[in-house]
């Protein structure tokens, strides 16, 4: 019998920012270390966890659009294959642990990843392995909190749980204002409505289209992504 916590399945966003920490290189391998260790605990308990990861410690493409004559869709396949790098450096951490994970992509590498077929994925979950999805949507012009809230949807996963290195969502920018506060629940709308730049527009609608919730947390306190699959409070809560 499985016991009773808030979620059953889960997706888990990682955003390529939160895998550099403070290390030289893109990656820092205690940060990933972490993270896994933290996915092993939880996998334990009967918890079902994919993962979205992101690109931006290596690449993004909005970022380098326009420099040099690179159209933003070339600039954002580069991004996209970032986003393969960070996976298969997080699979091979995840496995150094002993925990079975699948990288499935956006678009097909074959022989480095499975592609991205929702069924086989859903099975993976169902037999107790991790699922990294990679290359984002597969489309450019979209970001990785966009492919999060689409497969949190696709696989009927409860809740998109966004690891980042703030707190959570503030009233106000922390980092210009230092009164800001820290706000436990807020509504999809007010996210839209004052522009509180945790996810972009078009991920935080498909979240609010579906009814999925939204739990943004700081992933550099340990514990911390743990408590979040388990479901107890941490970070802001994002929801109608
Ligand atoms: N990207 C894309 N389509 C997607 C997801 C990502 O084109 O569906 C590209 C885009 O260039 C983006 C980069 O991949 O800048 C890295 O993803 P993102 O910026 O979302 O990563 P994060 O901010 O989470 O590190």
């Amino acid at each position: 019998s499985r016991p009773s916590y808030k979620w059953r399945r889960v997706l888990l966003k990682v955003s390529g920012e939160a895998l550099a920490g403070d290390h030289a290189q893109n990656i820092d391998p205690k940060i990933t270390m972490a993270i896994a260790r933290e996915v092993a605990s939880v996998t334990r308990l009967g918890i079902e966890v994919a993962l979205v990861v992101g690109g931006g410690n290596i690449f993004r493409g909005s970022s380098w659009a326009g420099s040099s004559g690179l159209d933003r869709s070339s600039a954002d396949y580069i991004g996209m294959l970032a986003t393969v790098m960070n996976a298969i450096f997080l699979q091979a951490t995840m496995e150094s642990i002993g925990i079975p994970t699948r990288v499935q992509t956006a678009f097909r590498m074959s022989e480095v990843a499975e592609p991205y077929i929702r069924r086989r994925a859903v099975r993976h979950l169902e037999k107790g392995r991790v699922v990294i999805f990679a290359a984002g949507t597969g489309n450019p012009f979209f970001t990785t909190d966009t492919a999060a809230a689409l497969r949190c949807a696709e696989i009927n996963a409860e809740v998109v749980l966004k690891a980042t290195n703030v707190d959570g969502v503030f009233d106000d920018d922390p980092r210009r204002n230092p009164q800001a506060r820290l706000l436990d629940t807020v509504t999809y709308q007010e996210v839209t409505s004052k522009d509180l730049s945790v996810m972009d527009m078009t991920a935080i609608t498909l979240c609010q289209e579906n009814n999925i919730p939204v739990v943004v947390f700081n992933l550099n306190k340990p514990g911390n992504i743990e408590k979040a699959i388990k479901g107890e409070r941490v970070g802001t809560l994002i929801g109608a």
